[in-house]
């Protein structure tokens, strides 16, 4: 039993350590440098599709007829998952070597490939790679190994779409034209991380929900460019209002949400509080007249509210700000399962 929880706590810290990674190389390295910790083998590798290279992580010792077999047989199956590149000149080949294991272990210049366990890099049905455990001797590999393998190959596999992901969305805009705060798309990115980052690290989240009171009266009696004055001084008393690691997004037209990272219930409402309280005393110039407005904010936490995802994030915080404009509007509310 002891066993086992040193042996989570050892996968929990290489969970953290692949999902703070900033890139490819940075995962396959922080992974290769802790799974020794874990596993006995003698080469680690990872194929990652988008630029068809072959990282691989091994023992100095390996001969390099081992080398070119893993490569081979991770190209192969690759392939057999239906996946291009199905032959080796078509892969870049990066190999890492260090020492893994201690001198009087170290391998024969003949060794051959013995064992390993591959598996596909998978998200959301989409394979991206491919990652193995490779030893020289036979039958290395367990049911327990398997399983922990799975889970560190699910974490990989997430990061590498996020980067994906990720490039894709640097070369969009990620500020919203008006009130200069982050866009809805910049939010779901952060979003993803954060989540992540609390859900396997245990860490707590917070999420608000902010949504102008009456603010279609605004408008009506104002019109649509003082309205839009509004939403940008409001957007600016958010920004002061909040930490620096946090989050500040428009979800939409007078909807905003805030991103806590290892926030506690308590925290978040305390920044919810203070921010109902600064825009209620706050006087906005609309037109030639001054007025006061308010806002009303919803709350969930990770892990308070059990939550799985971060779509129950959203929605829990949603229902909170539901519960605060159901109950008079100028007030926080908490989400309530009830
Ligand atoms: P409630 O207290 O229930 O939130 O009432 P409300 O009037 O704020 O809510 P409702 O959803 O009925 O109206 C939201 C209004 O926000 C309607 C829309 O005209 C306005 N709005 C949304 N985006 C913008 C924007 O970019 N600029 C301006 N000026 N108004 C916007
Ligand atoms: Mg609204
Ligand atoms: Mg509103």
């Amino acid at each position: 039993m002891r066993l086992i929880f040193k042996n989570l706590n050892i996968l929990r810290s290489i969970i953290n350590t692949i999902n703070t990674s900033f890139e490819i190389k940075e995962i396959v390295e922080s992974a290769g440098n802790n799974l020794p910790n874990l596993f006995e083998f003698s080469a680690f590798g990872v194929l990652w599709k988008a630029e068809s290279t072959l990282y691989l992580y091994q023992e100095e010792s390996c001969p390099s007829s081992f080398t070119q077999e893993v490569a081979r047989n991770m190209v192969r199956v690759f392939s057999i998952l239906g996946e291009e590149p199905n032959d080796l000149d078509r892969v870049t080949l990066q190999v890492e070597k260090r020492k893994l294991r201690p001198s009087h272990m170290m391998m024969d210049p003949k060794a051959t490939l013995k064992s390993y366990l591959t598996l596909p890099l998978a998200v959301e049905e989409e394979i991206i790679g491919c990652v193995s455990l490779n030893s020289d001797q036979p039958n290395a590999f367990d049911a327990q190994d398997l399983q922990f393998f799975s889970v560190i190959g699910y974490q990989m596999a997430a990061t590498l779409k996020h980067f994906q992901r990720f490039s894709s969305v640097k070369t969009m805009a990620i500020y919203d034209t008006l009130t200069t705060l982050y866009n809805r798309g910049y939010l779901e990115e952060r979003l993803i991380i954060e989540a992540q980052k609390s859900f396997y690290g245990g860490i707590a989240l917070s999420l608000v929900m902010v949504d102008i009171d009456h603010f279609k009266k605004v408008n009506d009696t104002f019109g649509h460019t003082e309205g839009d004055k509004v939403l940008k001084e409001i957007a600016s008393l958010l920004k002061t209002s909040v930490r620096k690691k946090d989050t500040v997004a428009r979800y939409g037209g007078e909807e905003f949400i805030l991103i806590l990272p290892e926030a506690g219930l308590d925290e978040a409402s305390m920044i919810a509080e203070r921010i109902r309280r600064l825009v209620e005393s706050t006087l906005f110039e609309v037109g030639q007249a001054r007025m006061n407005l308010t806002v009303s904010l919803g709350i969930s936490n990770f892990p308070s509210h059990h939550a799985r995802s971060k779509e129950d994030l959203v929605k829990m915080a949603d229902q909170a700000l539901y519960d605060a404009k159901r109950g008079g509007r100028n007030r926080v509310c908490i989400f309530n399962p009830a």
